[in-house]
Order: structure tokens, then C-alpha cells, then sequence
């Protein structure tokens, strides 16, 4: 489970996240939408411990987490795949951060296959497309089997048929009683891929439900 509670955040005079809150329960895919600049982004930092909020806190199973003490094992997160080093290949790429996490190598090979880039994995990250990399980055949120899935925009640059396998694993980790937070600024992937959504539009949270009853009404 994840608590987003009262979260404040500004950058300068401007309010980048003004009075958030939420919460994440686990068995469901629940969908952080917004345009860009809404806040996505600064909610997921702070509550993967890479920001600090100006007041409010999130808490992660609860308490705080904090993700470079405990690389990729309570929580597997993805942010920005587009800034993966380009000069590694995709397996090094893992294997650095299996390593880190004290995970062993064959971990690296099964999220490989998982993510469908065993075909690709001794090339360089520079030679992905922006989906390719989103799918390294995904594998390197499912290293360590976490209960938690943070993914920050994980469909940039997919192709639709990403976006249906996206849906698959998150549907199947979900069923699993995990906890999937993912953010999205096409309102269209909703239906498609997540149970719930939370909808954020210049940092305040304006819609919290269900999609049945978004969509349908209560
Ligand atoms: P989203 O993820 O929804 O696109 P962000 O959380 O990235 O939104 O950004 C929210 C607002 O905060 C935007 O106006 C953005 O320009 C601003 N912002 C985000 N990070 C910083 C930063 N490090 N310094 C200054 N402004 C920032
Ligand atoms: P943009 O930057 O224009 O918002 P993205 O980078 O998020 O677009 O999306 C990358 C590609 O994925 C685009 O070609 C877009 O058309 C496609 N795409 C985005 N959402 C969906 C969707 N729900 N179904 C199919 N394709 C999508």
C-alpha cells in the first residue's frame, strides 16, 4: 500500500504539488494521470525518497521509503527511461543494479525474458527506441520480486502492442495482491490498462475513483 498524505511541494514561488492525497491499495492497477507539469513526477520522487516535501509525507507499506538505501527490493520503480546510460548494453545495465541489490546474475536473464529483450540484451542502450528502454526499465523495477511498482510514464514511446503487454503484467502482478502505481498523461490508456485512477491537474488532485465509476458514474 501506498499513502500519499497532504504532500506540499514548490519549486520557487511556484506550488508543484499542493495538498495531495491518496492511497494505493494493493490487488489493483491504479493509474496516476495528468498533463504534463501536473506534478506527476515530484509526487513519485518524493515518495521513492528522491525529493524532499515541503510538509506532508508518503509512506510506503508503512513508512518511508527511501529507494537509494534499498535498491530495487521492497519497491521496484522506473523513472525517466529515456536517461538509461546509453554506452551500456541492456544486460550490464541490469546486472549492475542486480549486483547492487545482491541479486544474482540468472535474476538478470528472467527479467530479460520477462520483458521480451533476450534478443536485444548484448546491444547498447543507444540503439533502443524509447520503448525498448522503458521495457529495460521495467525490468530493472521487477528485479527483486518487489511488492510495490512504482512506474513513472512506463507507455512513452510503447507501440500499442507495448501498451497490451504493459497491461498484461501489470494486471497479472496486481492479481498477485501487489501494489502498481503508474503515472500517465493519456487519459486514452486509462480503460485499457488501469482499475483505478487519480487524476492530478496543476498539483491538486481533482478526481480519485474507481474508472467503472468515473466512466459510468457512482
Ligand atoms: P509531471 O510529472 O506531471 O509532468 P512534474 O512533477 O515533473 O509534472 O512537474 C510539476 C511542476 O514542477 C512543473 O511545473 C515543473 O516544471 C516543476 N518542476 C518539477 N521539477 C522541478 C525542479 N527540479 N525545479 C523546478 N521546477 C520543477
Ligand atoms: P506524446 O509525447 O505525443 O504524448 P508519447 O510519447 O506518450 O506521445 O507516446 C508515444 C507513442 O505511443 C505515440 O506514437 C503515441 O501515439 C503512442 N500511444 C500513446 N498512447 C497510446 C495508446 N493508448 N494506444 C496506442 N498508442 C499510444
Amino acid at each position: 500500500m501506498i499513502e500519499v498524505i497532504d504532500l506540499c511541494k514548490s519549486y520557487g514561488p511556484m506550488l508543484a504539488v499542493d495538498e495531495v492525497g491518496f492511497t494505493v491499495r494493493p490487488g489493483a492497477v491504479t493509474a496516476f494521470v495528468g498533463p504534463n507539469g501536473a506534478g506527476k513526477s515530484t509526487v513519485l520522487r518524493i515518495a521513492l525518497g528522491l525529493d524532499t516535501a515541503d510538509s506532508g509525507s508518503v509512506l510506503i507499506q508503512g513508512r518511508p521509503y527511501r529507494l537509494l538505501d534499498a535498491p530495487s527490493r521492497r519497491v521496484g520503480a522506473l523513472l525517466d527511461a529515456g536517461a538509461i546510460h546509453p554506452g551500456q548494453t541492456g544486460r550490464t545495465h541490469l546486472r549492475i543494479l542486480a549486483r547492487a541489490a545482491a541479486l544474482p546474475p540468472e535474476r538478470v536473464e528472467q527479467v530479460l525474458a520477462q520483458v521480451g529483450l533476450e534478443a536485444v540484451a548484448r546491444d547498447r542502450v543507444r540503439t533502443y527506441s524509447l520503448g525498448m528502454r522503458q521495457r529495460l526499465g521495467i525490468a530493472a523495477a521487477l528485479l527483486g520480486d518487489p511488492d510495490v511498482l512504482i512506474l513513472d510514464e512506463p507507455t512513452n514511446g510503447m507501440d500499442p502492442e507495448g501498451i497490451g503487454w504493459l497491461e498484461n503484467l501489470l494486471r497479472s502482478y496486481a492479481a498477485a495482491g501487489r501494489t502498481v502505481l503508474m503515472s500517465s498523461h493519456h487519459m486514452s490508456e486509462l480503460e485499457q490498462v488501469a482499475d483505478r485512477v487519480v487524476v492530478i491537474a496543476a498539483g491538486r488532485v481533482v478526481a480519485d475513483a474507481d474508472l467503472g465509476e468515473l466512466v459510468h458514474g457512482p
